[in-house]
């Protein structure tokens, strides 16, 4: 496997990496980074900079033009992002002077408007009635922040709204973990909804908006550390039981509990750094079972692990497990091969 594979056949370069544990785990931090806006651009420039360093030996070998494509896209980019800039500080500027806040409730026309925000675990969606240019009603219309404490800020703060009739900067919240940030997202989503109201609104273009979803704010829902503790439990889990391996014919999978009690018994006990039978039991789970078969040489047969294993785990089985799985691996990539090359 090698880099050149990944510009001539990436399906097939990633197919065969990932059967690589730790292509597995890079894969899995590239998809939870994927999750936050702002590690989104950090992927993007990390992607850009690896293809750029292959592409650019391509380029400068056999005069392959992908490097000439990728340069033309990274220009796009940059110029994009500037002109995202000006556009987004010259309608946040044409903004102010049009703001509903506070008298700027006198521009909205009677009507129902829905708006957004981001609060603390995703974003509030809700809907504002303006009637003889009084906001009259609220609705809320989806609220992941829904949780008592929380709950009791954002109805105070509605009560007070509906008896001024129009929008105000809330007092302080409660020293809650979340409460600032749900409080600013309800009123966020009340000035996006009067907003619409407004005749003529500044609005920032198609290409700012992209950019300000993809890559800036308004993560599509915040993901907890706990909620990516779990995801990353979960997927720990998975990965464990991927790897015990099964043994070929016998529907048995090889498992270990680390106990080492073959390792006392085996006149053998480490070669190679590797302690003997239970670090074989490891290699063949983690599929490295090139290194089983030159170890293999070292394993004489005796047996006495299998007697003391909880588990029935022997050296010969492992060995024997991880030459057929080693077989059976070079098949399905020949055919894989055939197939490609029919
Ligand atoms: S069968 Fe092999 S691994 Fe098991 S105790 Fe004997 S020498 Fe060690
Ligand atoms: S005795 Fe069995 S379970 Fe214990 S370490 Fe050896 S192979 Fe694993």
């Amino acid at each position: 496997m090698t880099l050149s594979e990944l510009s001539h056949d990436p399906l097939n370069f990633f197919w065969n990496a990932l059967r690589t544990r730790g292509v597995r785990l890079v894969v899995y931090a590239i998809v939870v980074a994927s999750l936050f806006p702002s590690s989104r651009f950090i992927l993007l420039i990390a992607v850009i900079l690896s293809l750029g360093i292959i592409w650019w030996r391509e380029y400068r070998f056999k005069q392959d033009s992908k490097f000439l494509y990728l340069t033309v896209f990274v220009v796009f980019l940059v110029i994009g992002y500037i002109a995202a800039f000006i556009n987004v500080s010259n309608i946040d500027e044409l903004r102010l002077g049009m703001s509903p806040w506070g008298n700027g409730i006198l521009q909205v026309p009677d009507g129902k408007y829905s708006g957004v925000g981001q609060g603390y675990r995703g974003p509030i969606k809700l809907e504002v009635q303006v009637k003889n240019h009084r906001i009259v009603d609220l609705k809320t219309l989806d609220y992941p922040d829904l949780i008592s404490v929380l709950d009791n800020q954002i109805r105070l703060f509605k009560k007070q709204l509906l008896e001024e009739g129009r929008l105000f900067v809330p007092g302080q919240p409660e020293m809650l973990r979340g409460a600032q940030e749900t409080l600013t997202g309800y009123v966020n989503a009340i000035q996006d909804a009067l907003s619409k109201g407004i005749p003529a609104f500044p609005q920032y273009n198609w290409f700012s908006r992209l950019f300000l979803e993809c890559f800036i704010g308004k993560a599509p829902d915040r993901v907890t550390l706990n909620a990516l503790a779990i995801l990353f439990a979960v997927f720990m889990v998975f990965e464990y039981a991927f790897q015990s391996m099964l043994i070929p014919g016998t529907g048995r999978s090889i498992n270990c509990y680390n106990c080492a009690s073959c390792v006392g018994v085996c006149p053998v006990k480490e070669v190679e750094g590797v302690q003997m039978p239970m670090g074989l039991v490891l290699l063949t789970r983690l599929g490295n079972y090139e290194r089983v078969m030159e170890l293999s040489k070292y394993c004489v047969g005796c047996g006495r692990c299998a007697a003391k294993c909880p588990i029935g785990n022997s050296g010969p089985l492992v060995i024997s497990a991880a030459f057929q799985a080693a077989k059976e691996q070079k098949r399905s990539t020949s055919t894989e091969n055939k197939r490609d090359t029919a």
